[in-house]
């Protein structure tokens, strides 16, 4: 398995999580994973917050890892959810900690709202019991999805986003988010590089995903997410092939999220297509 995608013999994840959103790592284990698995440059992504950067840069000096300020955020689109990576960012810039700021308070006010819609379908006590999973992170599905497997109302992760939390599922709540351009001038007023995370996930014909790219390049996005987690054979291909056609550049990571998830382990994913240019040369 190639180890993340190297240049100059440096091994680059530019997607990650830790328990600041809704990964299971502090961030010092998950720089300590990053090292263990061969990563060199490592971007901490987590959803709407950059609450576990400074952890994160402490222990990557000691570690000799780089360290990448980055960033998640959660937008929208014609509609649909879109995420949005921020690459190289000032955490301190004070038009990204306004955005963070609003969005926190949407991600409170959704999972209001995704607790209500879940008490229509006898789901009891979900509010706080997500809360209290979600302690001092940013609280997201992925908390609700564990308070319904722990309470017994799925069987399991998976099936609690099947059955309740999915695009389109009554526990979805939609349009929630502030629009993709918006987000990506707070990125842009911070120094960073907005990257268009996991486009094979929207689920797009070709057509469709060209006229996000195109809005996304427009608004200023600089980068593609090329190769994201392990995907199957020929996305990559495909998405360097749209990269190429809009002039964006190419990034690419895990996506990690917690540990022996094989599909989204930090650096397991392959190569960047060579026809690619890395993100990392808007910053070197
Ligand atoms: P949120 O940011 O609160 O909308 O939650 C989205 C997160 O939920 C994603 O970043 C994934 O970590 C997780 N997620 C989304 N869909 C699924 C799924 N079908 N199965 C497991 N986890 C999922
Ligand atoms: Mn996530
Ligand atoms: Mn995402
Ligand atoms: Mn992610």
């Amino acid at each position: 398995m190639q180890a993340g995608c190297c240049e100059a013999h440096l091994i680059y994840d530019l997607h990650a999580h830790s328990n600041a959103s809704d990964g299971n790592l502090s961030p010092e284990a998950l720089v300590a994973r990053a090292v263990e698995r061969g990563v060199q440059v490592l971007a901490l992504t987590d959803h709407d917050t950059t609450g576990a950067l400074a952890r994160a840069s402490l222990a990557a000096a000691e570690s000799g890892l780089v360290l990448i300020p980055g960033i998640e955020f959660s937008t929208q689109w014609m509609g649909r959810g879109i995420h949005v990576v921020g690459l190289n960012i000032d955490p301190t810039h004070p038009v990204l900690q306004a955005g963070i700021a609003s969005q926190l308070e949407l991600r409170y006010q959704r999972a209001e709202q995704i607790a209500h819609k879940l008490s229509k379908m006898n789901v009891k006590d979900s509010l706080v019991g997500a809360q209290q999973l979600a302690g001092d992170a940013v609280i997201g599905r992925p908390h609700f999805a564990q308070y319904l497997l722990n309470a017994g109302y799925a069987p399991h992760f998976a099936g609690a986003f099947k059955k309740y939390l999915g695009a389109g599922k009554p526990g979805d709540v939609k349009q929630c988010w502030p629009e993709m351009a918006t987000v990506i001038g707070w990125i842009t007023a911070a120094g960073g590089i907005a990257v268009l995370a996991h486009p094979d996930k929207y689920e797009m014909t070709r057509t469709k995903l060209c006229t996000l790219v195109q809005a996304f390049r427009e608004a200023g996005g600089r980068a593609l997410e090329v190769v994201s987690g392990k995907q199957l054979p020929g996305v990559a291909e495909k998405l360097a092939a749209i990269a190429n056609q809009f002039g964006l550049l190419a990034s690419c990571g895990s996506d990690f999220h917690v540990p022996n998830q094989p599909w989204q382990e930090l650096g397991a994913f392959g190569k960047l297509p060579s026809s690619c240019e890395p993100v990392w040369h808007a910053w070197q």
